[in-house]
């Protein structure tokens, strides 16, 4: 009986080990704070997996029609959450969790040749990087070029001009003239092979920020052959399953 008594206590104690490495090492779900098994918990998962949109690509052709508009969802309820957690409750993990959602519908989409494509996140300026301390752009590229396997080089576009927030400027010639010149595009060594980008973003708005830095790009006779980002406020057609309130 002395045997199995041993065994029994070796039990009670993996259990032991596994209940306080499990407590320790399990982390909540950054949105609602209850435990995760992976970044998010299921339930916040499937919250913004229901602001998918039905068109990834976008057909109404918001930038122009040579340089197509992927948008992942809708920037709505959960989503719109999510990524204001990520940005100013500091957590670039769920960028990461998004990437994936982002990277599987990529994969179903038909897409162009993306020979000496590179992918390009949209830079903050260094005194936002400061005090933020991760550009959400950069976290979402480097994972979505994790999962596809496409080169990703954060620093070809930088930003030189700190401006203020697009969402504080009022008329669209204001937000022009906010971030007029504010990108540049600077070429190191390993970027000279690149002659085409994928730029990818974390929400489209008025699309400004992005032609802004399409300009820069073709001033260096760098074509951009798409833009990937997770979200944009509205869809040219929607369907009633998608809508939120
Ligand atoms: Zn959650």
């Amino acid at each position: 009986m002395r045997w199995l008594r041993s065994v029994s206590q070796e039990l009670k104690l993996n259990r032991l080990i596994n209940f306080v490495g499990n407590s320790l090492w399990q982390l909540n779900c950054p949105l609602c704070q209850r435990p995760a098994e992976g970044i998010l918990c299921k339930d916040c998962d499937r919250q913004i997996a229901a602001h998918q949109s039905p068109q990834f690509l976008q057909k109404d052709c918001p930038i122009s029609p040579q340089i197509p508009l992927y948008s992942w969802s809708i920037y709505d309820g959960a989503v719109k959450r999510a990524i204001a957690t990520c940005k100013y409750e500091n957590h670039p993990e769920i960028m990461e969790a998004i990437a994936e959602k982002v990277v599987n519908r990529w994969r179903q989409e038909p897409i162009a040749a993306l020979k000496n494509t590179v992918v390009v996140p949209i830079p903050l300026h260094a005194n936002k990087l400061k005090s933020r301390g991760f550009n959400q752009a950069e976290v979402l590229a480097r994972r979505f070029c994790d999962l596809t396997a496409l080169p990703c080089h954060p620093r070809l576009l930088q930003r030189v001009k700190d401006t203020k927030p697009q969402m504080q400027t009022k008329t669209k010639g204001e937000r022009q003239q906010n971030l007029s010149k504010a990108f540049v595009v600077s070429r190191s060594p390993q970027d000279l092979d690149s002659g085409n980008v994928l730029i990818v973003d974390d929400i489209y708005t008025t699309g400004t920020t992005i032609r802004e830095a399409i300009a820069a790009f073709l001033a260096q006779n760098i074509t951009v052959k798409g833009v990937i980002v997770i979200a944009r406020p509205q869809f040219e057609s929607r369907s009633p399953k998608f809508n939120t309130k």
